[in-house]
């Protein structure tokens, strides 16, 4: 019944979401003021989605014009469905206008069809069925809408300053059937504070090591460059040697005097290290079987120490695992050494539920101290986590399992989505098991099977939640 109820809307949901895929909803901080706080392009799509809940009948909110809401039903509690209307910039390489939707006989081409705008839109239309239907609310709805989901989150820190926070929710912002646990996630810098005397005469002299770019990716390359006094040649057949025992590629030249050493790994997200192969660390354990000066020595003999082959947090002394969300991992993405400012090693380390971080930093920083070492933290976000038993996510799931009759499972993840703004929050569809997952990609597409199966799904679950509860 609800399949049916959402073909008799199938045109004007194409119809909305195209007019929303037109919007060039991409952050711009060229162009951001108050009246535009991510550039013009967000704000237009957020007004964009005012515009069509106020032609159907919506209360809507708006929040400095980075976030808002609409609002609908009545009652005690809030169900809140988080969304957002920004999108990543269009790249290269499209067969088509990525802002100028595309309908085949079944599918939307533009950027945006699967994050977000697509599932937005299912969401909007499941709420706007029910009312159509006049069902008899029993929770308010807000649909809470961000602007700059795919950059920091100004959108949602800056809405739950001042709004409500739902007493439940969820995100349709990722994939079906239900997250419902992410791992904490942080990153911090392990720095090395004292920079010693140099002995008399080093063989070999490290003058720069640099290697990735960003925490929470593996660095695919790593280059050292190290002034060679004497066996040039020994050093090349060693390296060589070593790249071969390890089956890395990798390359060494001599420029003006100077060795140079390149070694190229394998690129993955940080949240699964194991399955890389991280450049920065191969060439750091190469670089230590050379007779280096104090400085660098010291500094790759803690990536040996504490680092190398570890992505487990094993050698910093934080391994830890729950059945629930699994292991703490450790990706070591960004790996920097100059010879007047010594190095530092960028950690991006994501752990479960249950495991104190604090202790473990403070722990780890004595330890360190010994080796000249010290560490800075930048983000730490802390895990987030609804039981899978909880009435709520068991209605989710029975909802995609009626219309769809598949059995999976809710799981947990170590990346982060957007329902971890929410205190009782999960990640939600909109992507099906057999969807092609192009997000942020080229040619991002939604099929319409997908989009009104999504929309059902919704509508079911809406209703149960917040009609017949
Ligand atoms: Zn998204």
């Amino acid at each position: 019944m609800w399949k049916e109820k959402v073909q008799q809307y199938e045109d004007q949901i194409i119809n909305d979401l195209k007019g929303l895929l037109s919007i060039e909803s991409v952050r711009d901080d060229s162009k951001a003021s108050t009246e535009t706080p991510v550039g013009p392009g967000p704000r237009e799509a957020l007004d964009y989605m005012y515009e069509i809940a106020q032609r159907d009948g919506f209360a809507t909110y708006d929040v400095d014009h980075i976030a808002g809401r609409i609002e609908a039903g009545k009652g005690e509690d809030v169900l809140g469905i988080l969304c957002h209307v920004d999108v990543v910039p269009a790249g290269e390489g499209w067969d088509s206008d990525p802002f100028e939707p595309v309908e085949t006989d079944n599918a939307i081409i533009a950027r945006g069809t699967l994050d977000d705008k697509g599932p937005t839109i299912a969401a909007y239309y499941a709420i706007k069925i029910l009312e159509d239907m006049k069902v008899d609310w029993k929770k308010r709805i807000h649909i809470i809408i961000g602007t700059d989901e795919e950059s920091d989150w100004k959108c949602t820190e800056r809405y739950f300053q001042t709004e409500e926070m739902p007493a439940l929710g969820f995100a349709p912002d990722a994939e079906f059937p239900v997250i419902h646990g992410e791992k904490g996630i942080t990153t911090f810098d392990l720095v090395q504070h004292s920079i010693v005397d140099d002995k008399d005469e080093p063989d070999y002299e490290l003058q720069s090591f640099t290697s990735g770019e960003r925490y929470n990716m593996v660095p695919d390359h790593a280059e050292a460059r190290v002034l060679v006094k004497e066996n040039m040649t020994d050093v090349i057949q060693d390296f060589e040697y070593f790249l071969e025992q390890n089956q890395l590629q990798g390359e060494s030249l001599v420029d003006s005097g100077i060795l140079v050493l390149t070694v190229e790994g394998k690129a993955v997200h940080g949240m699964d290290p194991s399955i890389g192969v991280n450049a920065g660390l191969h060439l750091l354990k190469f670089l230590s079987s050379l007779n280096l000066d104090n400085n660098a020595q010291s500094f790759v003999a803690f990536s040996n120490r504490y680092l190398y082959d570890s992505n487990f947090g094993e050698k910093m002394g934080m391994k830890f695992h729950t059945d629930v969300m699994g292991d703490v991992t450790t990706n070591i993405g960004i790996i920097n050494y100059d010879n007047e400012q010594g190095g530092r090693f960028g950690v991006n380390l994501r752990y479960p539920e249950g495991f104190d971080f604090d202790k473990a930093m403070e722990r780890f920083k004595s330890e360190i101290d010994h080796d000249g070492f010290k560490i800075e933290i930048g983000k730490v976000q802390v895990p987030h986590y609804v039981d899978k038993n909880d009435p709520f996510v068991q209605t989710l799931v029975q909802t995609y399992r009626n219309q769809t009759n598949d059995m999976t499972e809710p799981y947990t993840i170590g990346g982060g989505t957007y329902a971890r703004n929410l205190d009782k929050g999960v990640a939600f569809g909109a992507m099906f098991s057999d969807s092609e997952d192009l997000m942020h990609q080229k040619n991002e597409y939604i099929t319409k099977k997908q989009l009104f199966n999504a929309t059902s799904i919704y509508l079911e679950a809406i209703y149960a939640l917040c009609v017949e509860e």
